[in-house]
Order: C-alpha cells, then structure tokens, then sequence
C-alpha cells in the first residue's frame, strides 16, 4: 500500500494557505493565495475545493487518506459549524464542514485556526515533547490555543483559548467581540498601526509618516523596519505592545502554570523587537515559580504552521497519529 499523506487548509481573512502533509509533518507541496472574502461564501468555497484538487494532483505515488481545515472563529469541532466568525463575516452558524464534505471523497475535520497552530507547532514545532503549553498567534488580531496533558482543551462550548479577548485595559479600545481593552486591541499587528496612527502628531513619528508616504500607507512591517534601526517612536511602539503582551502572558502563567508559551503569527516575526520585553514585564506580574519555569519562545513552523496544525487535526480525526 502507498504511504499516506494529508491536506492541510488554513482558511485566514487574507490568506488561503493548502498544502500536502506528511504523516511524519513533512510540507511535500504547499499554495498560498489571497482568500478574497468579500467575494462571497460560495466563491470562496469554491476556492477552497479547487486548492485541494490542485495539490492533490501534485503528489504523485502516495494516497491521500483525510483533510484538515483551520477556520479563524469560534467553530464546534464535531459539527464543524461556525459559531462566530470576525474575519469571515457572513458566515455565521454556517456548516463549513457539511458544505465542503458534500463535494470531497476523504474525511473532513474542521478546528479553530490558532487551536490548529497550538496542535502544529506541539507535533513538530517549538513545542514537540511539552505535555502543558499555550500559543498564542499575534496576526490581524490575536489567536490562541491551550493544550494540557497533551490534549487541546476546547472549553464546554468550543470558545476555550481566545487569549485575545482577556481584557488588559478595563476602559481600553472597543473590541469586536463586544468588549473593551482586550489584548488584541493592542498587541496585534493592526493593534500597531492603530497606535502609530493615534500618535501621528508628535514630532517623533515623522520619520515613520515619511517612509510610509503618510498615515493611510502606515503598516505594522514598516513600524517593524524602522524600529530596527533604531527610530525611538516605533521602538516605543513595541515597548508599548510589549507591556500589553506582559500582561496578558502573566494572567495566562498565574492561571495554567504550564511549561511553555509559544508566540507565532505574523507579527512573530518581529518578536527580537518585543518578546525579551514583553517576558520581564510578565515576570513582574506573575508568580515567581510557574513565571520563571515557563519557557517563552517564538513559534517554530513559521507560515506553514496553519498547514501542518490542520494536517495534524486530519491525521488524529483518522487515527493515524
Ligand atoms: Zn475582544
């Protein structure tokens, strides 16, 4: 019998992300392109299916046995329904997985992006071997997925993780979850933007303005670039984001006590500008034991940790890991 492989799909509100997985967590083959939500459910749907045809196409001599899809919402595993969705409007209390299982001959199985990424980055990522860990993805905005005993924990009704929406300023930015403050208002990668525009008129910020061509081509990889060569705004942005991560990463050791806390998502990628900050901060606020036994590290598998999280959600729904 041919060996086995899986697809892994990462549904994100700006990118779609397919790619053929190993059972040991090789990427054999992998496609990004643009999600386009605002064409509509059906187009993207449609996306989706096609992707998944094309990369199987690609894979010569070995048998595709499931497929897993990470969705960026609060989504019921077993049904595979989206229950609240900011990034993909339009599709509450959608059946995702009945849509799409329709049209497909393999298993389908359906998690939340971040828990996905939590799953990837424990098989064969910054986690691998850690039994009790959390990942948290600072991107647009702020994802996060809780395993203990080496088990994802899901919470009584799917919402368990959502780090992002523990509120670290009580009267802070109005949050889309319907709250104020929470931690995705500020240690996201819009969150930045957002707080370099709010200081557009202060005389520091100008060398940002300046090389962004003024406030609307502001982005949080300029903030970024700038703050490596050491311009004092945007390195106060970071410190500013930094404290906000402290915080929330110090509520999340005093209540888990877990081993390891792993940063990924798009804005990781600037973590030597926040992260060394963001752990002292943390360290002022949590308890000193589960603070200073906690490892805090940058995710590991980078942009095809969504892919590699979904296959894992595939190659567990069919028993093969
Ligand atoms: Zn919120």
């Amino acid at each position: 019998m041919p060996l086995q492989y899986v697809i892994g799909v990462d549904l994100g509100g700006t990118n779609l992300k397919v790619g053929a997985v190993s059972t040991k967590g090789e990427v054999l083959s992998s496609a990004e392109m643009p999600s386009d939500v605002k064409d509509g459910r059906p187009a993207l749907l449609k996306k989706i299916l096609n992707a998944i045809e094309e990369t199987r196409h690609k894979i010569k001599g070995k048998r595709l046995s499931g497929i897993g899809l990470g969705v960026p919402g609060i989504i019921a595993p077993e049904t595979g329904t989206v229950i609240q969705s900011p990034n993909l409007t339009g599709w509450v209390n959608f059946n995702i997985k009945n849509a799409l299982a329709d049209k497909l001959a393999w298993p389908l199985y359906i998690e939340n992006d971040a828990n996905a990424f939590a799953l990837g980055e424990g098989w064969v990522g910054a986690a691998a071997g850690i039994r009790n860990f959390c990942c948290l993805t600072l991107g647009t905005g702020v994802g996060g997925g809780i395993v203990l005993n080496g088990n994802l924990w899901h919470g009584v009704d799917g919402y368990a993780g959502e780090v992002g929406h523990v509120v670290v300023e009580p009267d802070g930015v109005p949050c889309a979850c319907g709250s104020w403050g929470c931690l995705e208002r500020y240690v996201s990668a819009s969150a930045l933007v957002r707080m370099a525009r709010e200081g557009k008129d202060d005389k520091s910020a100008a060398p940002l303005l300046k090389s962004c061509g003024g406030v609307d081509g502001l982005s949080a990889k300029a903030i970024a670039e700038l703050a490596r060569q050491g311009d004092l705004f945007c390195i106060g942005l970071f410190m500013r984001l930094a404290r906000y991560l402290g915080i929330g990463m110090a509520g999340v050791i005093n209540l888990l006590n877990i081993e390891m806390l792993v940063i990924g998502g798009g804005l990781s990628k600037a973590s030597d500008l926040f992260l060394a900050s963001a752990r002292e901060e943390m360290l002022k606020r949590s308890f000193k034991v589960p603070g200073h036994g906690v490892k805090v590290v940058p995710a590991k598998l980078g942009d095809n940790g969504g892919i590699i999280g979904a296959a894992y959600v595939a190659l567990k729904g069919i028993g093969a890991i």
